[in-house]
C-alpha cells in the first residue's frame, strides 16, 4: 500500500461485479484523495472476522452489501440514526481511537437522486414500497423524512410488510404520514400513488403477484436493482402506462457518495461519476 492511501473495501458475497471500486475510484480521482479500495467477500460465517481483521490491519473504512448489512451493526460502537432505524448499515468507519462507527446511505441515496437528477419531490404525494426486506428497510426511514402524504408497503408476506411498518411507525407519525402494510396481490389500482419503488430481489424476468395496472397513474416508477436486472419490471411499467421510470444506478452512485464523505469529509460530484457509468458500462442502459 502507498505510505499516504488510505483502505477501503466493499464487503459482500457475491462482490466480484460490485461497481463500487470503480465508483469509489473515480471520486478519489475527482477529489484527490488517496485511497486504494479494494473487494472483501468472506463466507457467510466469516463476515465478522474478515472485517475486524480490515479494520486492525489499517483499513479505514467498509461499503457493506448484501447479505451482510444487518450484521454489519454488530460491530459499530455508534450507529447513525438512520442505520439505528433500518436495522442495518451500508458504511462503516474506523475513528483514530479504532473504535467503528456504523452509517446507512442508501435511503438518503435514494431520496437525492429523486430530487437531484429526476428532479422528483416526494413530499405531499403517495408513495407505494413494493417488498420488505432489507432494500425497504434501509430506504424507509428517509422516505419518511421527505413528508410524503401516505406510504404502503405491499409485500409477498403480508406479515413482513406489517412488521416493517410497525418498526417506522413512530417516525411516521413524527412526519405526518399515513403509513400501512397491504399484500402485494391485495393491492387496488385505484389507490394513486405518485412514486412507486421496486424493492424486492424477484428473478429480473419473473414478474410479481402484482397487477401492473397499480403502476398506470405513476408519476415515477424506480428499480432499486440497476441496469438489465431492471428493465423487464420497468418495461412493463411503461407499457402500463407510467409517466417515467428510473432505474437504482443513481441511488448507488449517491449513496456511494454520501459513505465517500462520511469517510474523508469531501462531498464528490455524482454526476460525471454517474455518466462514466452509463457510458462505460453497454450492460446499463438509460432507463
Ligand atoms: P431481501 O432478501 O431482504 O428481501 C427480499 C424481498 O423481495 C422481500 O420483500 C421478498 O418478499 C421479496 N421477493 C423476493 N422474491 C419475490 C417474488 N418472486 N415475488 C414477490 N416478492 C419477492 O432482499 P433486499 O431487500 O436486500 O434486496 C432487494 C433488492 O434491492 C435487490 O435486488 C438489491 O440488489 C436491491 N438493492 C439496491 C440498492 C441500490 O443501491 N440501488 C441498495 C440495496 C438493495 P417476501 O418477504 O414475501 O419473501
Amino acid at each position: 500500500m502507498n505510505g499516504r492511501s488510505r483502505r477501503y473495501a466493499v464487503a459482500g458475497s457475491p462482490v466480484r461485479h460490485s461497481l463500487s471500486p470503480r465508483i469509489h475510484t473515480l471520486f478519489a480521482q475527482q477529489t484527490g484523495v488517496p485511497l486504494e479500495y479494494g473487494l472483501l467477500e468472506p463466507d457467510n460465517d466469516d463476515f465478522e472476522s474478515a472485517a475486524g481483521s480490515f479494520f486492525s490491519d489499517g483499513g479505514s473504512g467498509l461499503s457493506v452489501t448484501s447479505p451482510y448489512k444487518a450484521r454489519a451493526l454488530n460491530l459499530a460502537y455508534e450507529l447513525s440514526a438512520e442505520a439505528r432505524a433500518a436495522g442495518a448499515a451500508n458504511t462503516l468507519a474506523r475513528a483514530r481511537d479504532g473504535r467503528i462507527s456504523a452509517c446507512n446511505t442508501d435511503g438518503p441515496g435514494l431520496v437525492i437522486d429523486l430530487r437531484k437528477r429526476l428532479g422528483y419531490e416526494v413530499e405531499g404525494g403517495g408513495v407505494l414500497v413494493l417488498g420488505a426486506g432489507g432494500a425497504a428497510a434501509g430506504i424507509l426511514g428517509a422516505i419518511l423524512l421527505a413528508k410524503p402524504r401516505s406510504v404502503a408497503i405491499a409485500n409477498r408476506t403480508l406479515r413482513r410488510a406489517e412488521a416493517l411498518a410497525g418498526r417506522f411507525a413512530g417516525r411516521a407519525e413524527e412526519c405526518g404520514v399515513q403509513l400501512r402494510a397491504v399484500g402485494l396481490s391485495d393491492l387496488d389500482t385505484g389507490c394513486g400513488h405518485n412514486l412507486v419503488v421496486q424493492a424486492t430481489s424477484a428473478p429480473a424476468g419473473g414478474d410479481l403477484p402484482l397487477d401492473t395496472e397499480i403502476l398506470a397513474a405513476a408519476d415515477i416508477v424506480y428499480d432499486l436493482r440497476y441496469g438489465e436486472r431492471a428493465e423487464p419490471f420497468l418495461r412493463a411499467a411503461k407499457r402500463a402506462g407510467a409517466a417515467r421510470t428510473a432505474d437504482g444506478l443513481g441511488m448507488l452512485v449517491e449513496q456511494a457518495a454520501l459513505s465517500f464523505a462520511y469517510w474523508e469529509r469531501v462531498k464528490p460530484a455524482t454526476e460525471p461519476v454517474y455518466e462514466a457509468l452509463r457510458e462505460t458500462h453497454s450492460f446499463l442502459p438509460a432507463p
